[in-house]
């Protein structure tokens, strides 16, 4: 059955799709209800970095639903080390504490930056802030909203969690002059994702980083969307050559199979959870763990990071092209992530994005004008031309 008008009536509104009805996908194509194929240039906010249904995942699963698929934690399994020690090695970090979305991950990142800033650093009980940036997207919890600057986000959910301090993104400047006695982490994304690709100035994470070890601050960076290859290295942060004291991944953790998030980071940090302060029934259970080992499998070789930027930087001529052609105002790209903005008059982002749908190219607006392409790292470099001369196709067209 299909989402039709008698369906709508019972889904909430709280989104806006595009006029699409999807029921298959292999790599980087989907087939919808009628049969037409698209071409998946949004990849789930870069939750399908490795395509639909890759093999390995889909064997990986396949062979945990037959053995067992949940046990909560109260019971350990077999599944858990390898998991958190494949994640740890690919991250080059200490420890890991598993959750299930996105949120959940950034949600416990705040609790251990506050239960740290208590515990070991002696911030006063109910005091400690973090300071979080402008236009980042970190979830929908009410905890994290309280932080959003986005009025949508926001507007009739409150009332708010305390502790936030708010500073203009990329600006290293705002930050130092934000830092006082009760700050305990900075939380920031390498990238911000859902604001439409903004890539920060070159040496903003070292200088937070540097600002971070200064004042003994932690460093929390926000590698949900940006993590895991999208950038064509494993983290963002490598770009920059920083580490996070702690690093929040999820969505490509799941490889698109089902939700796995983690926080990985320092053990003095994490460590500040002891039993009964923090859990979820569903966090590293045995399924998600077999998919994030079969993820940590594909990435560790760093072939698909390498096609991020080999691939990246084939979309990022053609991009700059239509920027050439007055098409695109500008672009920001980073591996195989691009942010536009669209520069025909008359054409919004959502006009775009349903034009490409119209013909066989599926992208996400973010707001207003822009445009955000992530496909999996695993597309042919045919497709993502293919993709690519529909978008300049489409631009010209409406630009008549
Ligand atoms: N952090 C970032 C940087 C994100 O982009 C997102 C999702 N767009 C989240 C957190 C929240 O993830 P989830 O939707 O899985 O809760």
């Amino acid at each position: 059955m299909t989402v039709d008008r008698d369906t709508r009536a019972v889904l909430a509104q709280n989104y806006h799709p595009l006029d699409v009805v999807l029921v298959e996908g292999e790599g980087s194509w989907v087939t919808d209800v009628q049969g037409r194929r698209y071409l998946d240039f949004l990849a789930g906010y870069s939750a399908l970095n490795f395509g639909h249904r890759h093999p390995a995942l889909v064997e990986a699963a396949t062979r945990q639903l037959g053995r067992i698929t949940l046990t909560s934690r109260a019971f350990d399994h077999d599944q858990l080390a390898p998991f958190a020690l494949g994640v740890t090695r690919l991250t080059g970090t200490d420890m890991l504490l598993p959750m299930n979305t996105g949120a959940e991950a950034v949600e416990t990142a705040i609790k251990a930056a506050r239960k740290w800033g208590y515990e070991v650093k002696g911030v006063p009980a109910e005091q400690a802030t973090i300071i979080v940036a402008e236009g980042a997207f970190h979830g929908r919890t009410t905890t994290i909203v309280s932080m959003s600057t986005d009025p949508e986000a926001r507007d009739g959910f409150g009332p708010f969690t305390p502790g936030f301090r708010i500073v203009p993104y990329g600006d290293a400047d705002a930050v130092a002059a934000a830092i006082d006695a009760t700050t305990v982490a900075m939380l920031v994304e390498p990238v911000q994702g859902e604001s439409g690709v903004l890539i920060p100035p070159a040496d903003y994470l070292t200088r937070l980083r540097a600002l971070c070890t200064d004042a003994d601050v932690l460093l929390v960076l926000d590698e949900v969307q940006s993590g895991l290859g999208r950038t064509g290295t494993t983290l963002a942060q490598e770009l920059s050559g920083v580490q996070g004291d702690l690093t929040t991944l999820g969505k490509a953790l799941g490889g698109g199979i089902l939700p796995v998030s983690a926080v990985v980071g320092r053990r003095d940090v994490l460590g500040v959870f002891t039993p009964g302060t923090h859990g979820s029934t569903f966090g590293g259970n045995p399924l998600a763990c077999a998919v994030g080992l079969a993820v940590v499998d594909l990435l560790e070789p760093g072939t698909l990071q390498e096609r991020a930027r080999t691939l990246g930087v084939v979309m990022t001529a053609h991009l700059d092209a239509l920027v050439a052609e007055g098409l695109l105002s500008s672009v920001r790209t980073t591996g195989l992530w691009a942010g536009l903005d669209v520069a025909v008059p008359g054409l919004s982002g959502r006009g775009l994005c349903e034009q490409l749908a119209a013909r066989g190219v599926l992208a996400k607006d973010t707001h207003g004008d822009t445009i955000r392409l992530a496909p999996p790292l695993t597309i042919s470099e045919e497709d993502l031309t293919l993709g690519l001369d529909v978008l300049g196709d489409v631009l010209r067209k409406a630009a008549r």
